[in-house]
């Protein structure tokens, strides 16, 4: 049984995985509409990822025998001003998630939740990719600031970017 505090963490988790779900998507029509559909992939693939990560706390809410809460999904930002934003943008959100997951985790350890605790070490090394990807496109695109040819050789680069099913939601 989960604690009834880690519970509502947990639920608390599945929201804000579905609100970055939420900001991907937004992100990728966003990009769309700017001509990036390299980017615009990319973000899909985020969104992708991000309805995982709420799917893996969801079922392993109701495989420790708690109650899912889906609450409201919180409206997200539709417009920013170049592609070295919308990444910079990412990376902060990716930073306030790993300070979320974090959390969770020392609140599994105080309630002396070992398999929460076991769980959450995917979203650790998870945090640590996402955080790392990111900033590496910031760094290219910082490189490259308005050359015409680097944004567009970046863009066939996050076009070739494909969706991989985590191992933990396979059927
Ligand atoms: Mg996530």
């Amino acid at each position: 049984m989960l604690t009834p505090k880690l519970e509502e963490a947990l639920n608390a988790q599945i929201n804000a995985e579905m609100w970055s779900a939420y900001l991907y998507l937004s992100m990728a029509a966003y990009a769309h509409a700017q001509g990036h559909a390299g980017m615009a992939n990319w973000f899909e693939v985020q969104f992708k990822e991000e309805q995982d990560h709420a799917m893996i706390l969801y079922k392993y809410i109701i495989s420790r025998g708690g109650k899912v809460y889906l609450k409201a999904i919180d409206a997200v930002p539709e417009k920013w001003g170049s592609p070295l934003e919308i990444f910079e943008e990412t990376l902060v959100h990716e930073q306030k998630v790993t300070t979320m997951i974090n959390n969770l985790c020392a609140l599994a350890a105080n309630e002396n939740d070992y398999a929460t605790q076991s769980m959450l070490i995917w979203f650790i090394d998870e945090q640590v990719e996402e955080e790392d990807n990111v900033q590496k496109l910031i760094d290219s695109l910082k490189l490259i600031k308005d050359n015409g040819f680097g944004l567009y050789m970046l863009d066939k680069e996050l076009a070739a970017r494909s969706y991989v099913k985590p191992a933990t939601l396979a059927d």
